[in-house]
């Protein structure tokens, strides 16, 4: 369906030209070079762009606060009482989930505690919680800390799950097999969508269709997934997922995050949950009445009234989404990334290994063969020339070029600048 890509700067130039989105680009403020210039950035997997209209969905509620204050709770452009579930339709089409099936709330790891001790529920001999190994330390951090809630030993009730001794990728038939051995002895799974370092996709269909098969409870971890890849959570039956709304959803720093909860178990009142008034149903909200009754859906898993002004940035930012389209948006990260990874292999094959394996999103990691401390001087010389990347320690440089704000020149650009660097 596609032509096969050459090296030539030429053939950057006719791929932005045939780009449908090559306008939405127009769409965010980007970092500057010394001459002016706007650097290529390709950390959106850290942080994403500001969209430019980000500044004035904020201002519009700061001079709301102004001139309503209190009276801003139910009037004005976006009444604050409701504002959360203004995202819940673009945050369901980004997951493929019913508008009553996610919210946006707290940060993740919050929300992954939150939504854990109502999905990981261990007793009798099935105990274990699955993660993958090397999972992101936060949520390493929530597993054993919810293991130890329990009373449990994470010595015996974590069970970690990585790649095979000289692979970097965990293969999916490992997976299956652990789940086909072990399963009924675990009692929850919680995998990333895409592995936040090597940038691995997991097949979630496969995976939650298997470990149910055995009984488990199935969550995923969406950090690296959301705006990035394809969702289905409600077709694939996930149990729940979490996610943060500043790497590829470019809510800012710290933005509000956001949960999955599917709709078998949106009007569960038996699972046990952590509660707070957001969370009450909103007829009796305000009779401040003492006893909990739960909102149906995800909603019912909030705390506390949220945070207006960290919304707004996600509200300016998933309209650029709608805008784009998921299909355009796909395309073109496949396309992409496909393009930086073919750049890499033609160019500097001999000199670097790409850990990214073709079940990916847009996000390509690679070692550098060369001294840890020549990667640091390689990854601040990038930067010096306006290319953003990022370092993680020891040894693997990520960088993703996002369908929403990069070109395909940028690509090109970057791949050459770091062929002229390593050749000095
Ligand atoms: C980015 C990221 C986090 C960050 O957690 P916060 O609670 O948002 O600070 C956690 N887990 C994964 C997998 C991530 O990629």
């Amino acid at each position: 369906m596609t032509a096969p890509h050459s090296t030539l700067r030429t053939h950057a130039l006719a791929l932005d030209d045939a780009d449908p989105l090559k306008s939405i680009r127009q769409e965010f403020f980007r970092p500057k070079r010394a001459d002016g210039s706007e650097a290529a950035y390709f950390c959106g997997h850290s942080l994403g762009l500001e969209p430019r209209r980000a500044v004035t969905y904020v201002n519009e509620e700061l001079e709301e606060w102004q001139r309503l204050a209190v009276e801003g709770h139910f009037s004005g452009r976006r009444p604050w009482l409701s504002y959360h579930e203004r995202l819940a339709p673009p945050l369901a089409r980004l997951t493929g989930a019913l508008p009553l099936e996610v919210v946006a709330m707290n940060s993740l790891t919050v929300n992954l505690h939150l939504l854990l001790v109502s999905f990981y529920r261990p007793a009798g001999t099935r105990r274990k919680l699955l993660i993958e190994r090397p999972a992101f330390p936060s949520d390493r951090y929530a597993a054993v800390s919810q293991i130890l809630s329990h009373g449990l030993d994470p010595a015996d009730a974590l069970l970690e799950l990585g790649p095979r001794d000289g692979e970097e990728s965990i293969r999916e038939e490992d997976i299956l097999a652990l789940l086909d051995r072990e399963g009924a002895s675990i009692a929850t799974v919680l995998l990333p969508g895409v592995q936040y370092l090597t940038g691995q996709r997991f097949d979630m269909e496969t995976i939650t269709r298997a470990a149910h098969a055995k009984g488990c409870v199935v969550g995923f971890d969406l950090a690296h997934a959301i705006g990035n890849v394809p969702l289905s959570l409600h077709d694939w039956s996930v149990d729940f997922a979490v996610w943060c709304s500043y790497k590829y959803l470019n809510g800012g720093p710290g933005a509000i995050g956001g949960a999955f909860v599917h709709e078998r178990h949106s009007r569960n009142a038996a699972l046990p949950r952590f509660a707070g008034w957001w969370g009450h149903d909103k007829e009796t909200r305000f009779r401040m009445g003492p006893d909990f009754v739960a909102l149906p859906g995800a909603e019912g898993w909030q705390l506390s009234n949220p945070p207006i002004l960290a919304m707004a940035p996600l509200v300016a930012s998933l309209e650029i989404f709608d805008a784009a389209g998921e299909a355009r948006r796909v395309a073109k990260a496949a396309r992409l990334t496909g393009y930086l990874d073919f750049l890499l292999r033609e160019r500097l094959g001999e000199k670097l290994d790409i850990l990214t394996p073709a079940a990916r999103g847009s996000q390509v990691s690679f070692r550098v063969r060369a001294p840890s401390d020549v990667l640091r001087t390689l990854h601040a010389t990038l930067h010096d020339r306006g290319f953003y990347t990022d370092l993680r320690e020891p040894d693997v440089l990520r960088a993703a070029p996002v369908p929403l704000y990069n070109s395909y020149l940028e690509v090109w650009e970057f791949v050459a600048g770091l062929e002229s660097i390593l050749a000095s």
